[in-house]
């Protein structure tokens, strides 16, 4: 294959969408010249997150951003900032006295996992969760009756990982922590959004650079102007093993840029031209159901989900989805709710030539049914595989 990656490492064809595990995204080639045309320069820092937060004002129009690690890292800043402001000592002092407004208002349905608890990203800094509702069911009372003096800010969680019923709104929820004087910090990691949650009442909202913004790893933290400064002025605290680099601000700010001037259209109706693809693979196919179906949180994406019924196949989904990752080149699906019976193609980070690769493999796999004998069900394969990697890792052999 003429484009592999370097080191010597095997090319993989990410069917899953902005995976960390698999390198998040691809970069496009103006991004990748901005990373390295900073390196070989100094540059005052300052300046630079300066130039960041011109380029996160214009595409948020928000009042002020800065540049960080990742948005893991941008919640926890963001948190920090909400109880320190601007006082050095304070910031300083965090973990051990995170001062008397110190809880972190959350609902008990947005606690998720991406890749590490959010509650965690939460306590690095001292504060204290303070989960309302149930898993369930949020309502305005027990929203309201949880925004007390000790509360410096409520963090509302935009995810396919979150519960996406029983929850207060965002605009509500805004409302109703604004009515108190509590900030609002939304983690949109993953959301192509860049403006709506701003309007609708956020006072902080992070992104990841590096999901479908495509740029270097990195986080972007936007919004009101004192809140900004306050998470900023946690980089001499908390936030120095969170430290970003100049060529992941440079590359962050061309990422923002490209995505201004990018062909949004043009990429959506390829997506749906590679979908309509492997629906035609899949149709006809005996206990295969393909189905187009719509993000959850609303991004202009659509994926193919895959049902498949394991009775008739002889194989369930997540026996398919091992199937495809032991192919040449390894295709990963993206397999969240594999035990409900299906996995996902996501059409989003896709190189030339990908679709056809997996649509080949599927035809293979699903007309030639001895391919698939042998293939074991891990059914705790989605919950347990990314623990898995790290435990066997630098094993010695
Ligand atoms: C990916 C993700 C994160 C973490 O993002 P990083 O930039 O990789 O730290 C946080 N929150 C949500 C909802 C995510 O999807």
């Amino acid at each position: 294959m003429a484009d592999t990656p370097p080191l010597g490492l095997t090319p993989i064809i990410n069917a899953s969408g902005t995976m960390t595990g698999l390198g998040a995204s691809i970069a496009a080639p103006k991004i990748r010249d901005a990373t390295a045309a900073i390196m070989g320069h100094f540059v005052n820092m300052h300046a630079l997150q300066s130039r960041a937060s011109e380029s996160i004002v214009r595409l948020t129009g928000a009042e002020a951003g800065f540049m960080t690690a990742s948005a893991s890292a941008g919640i926890s800043l963001s948190i920090a900032g909400c109880m320190t402001g601007m006082d050095p000592g304070r910031v300083e002092a965090l973990p051990q006295d995170p001062g008397p407004k110190s809880k972190i208002v959350v609902q008990l349905g947005h606690l998720c996992h991406y890749g590490a608890p959010i509650s965690q990203s939460i306590e690095l800094t001292g504060a204290t969760v303070r989960p309302v509702g149930q898993s369930t069911l949020c309502t305005d009372h027990s929203l309201r009756a949880s925004l007390t003096s000790e509360v410096a800010a409520a963090l509302y969680v935009i995810s396919h990982h979150v519960v996406h019923y029983g929850q207060v709104p965002l605009k509500r929820f805004a409302e109703l922590a604004h009515a108190a004087d509590i900030p609002v910090i939304v983690d949109a990691a993953s959301e192509y959004d860049l403006r709506g949650f701003l309007s609708d009442g956020a006072d902080l909202v992070i992104y990841s650079g590096h999901k479908f913004l495509g740029g270097p790893t990195s986080g972007v933290v936007a919004g009101r102007r004192d809140l900004v400064r306050a998470a900023y002025l946690q980089n001499t605290g908390i936030g120095r093993g969170m430290k970003v680099g100049k060529e992941s601000i440079a590359g962050a700010i061309a990422a923002l840029e490209v995505w201004a001037t990018r062909d949004h259209k043009g990429i959506r109706e390829h997506e749906t031209a590679v979908l309509n693809i492997w629906m035609r693979t899949l149709s006809g196919i005996d206990g295969v159901t393909p189905r187009i179906v719509a993000d959850p949180t609303g991004n202009p994406l659509d994926r193919l989900e895959v049902q498949i019924d394991a009775k008739q196949l002889g194989v369930d989904a997540s026996g398919l989805a091992s199937a495809l990752a032991r192919q040449t080149p390894p295709i990963i699906v993206r397999d969240h709710e594999i035990e409900l019976g299906y996995f996902q193609l996501d059409p989003c980070n896709l190189k030339e030539g990908d679709a056809e690769i997996v649509a080949d493999s599927l035809r293979t796999l699903l007309t030639d049914r001895s391919q698939l004998a042998g293939v074991a069900s891990d059914l705790s394969m989605a919950r347990n595989s990314a623990i898995d990697g790290y435990l066997q890792w630098g094993r010695e052999t």
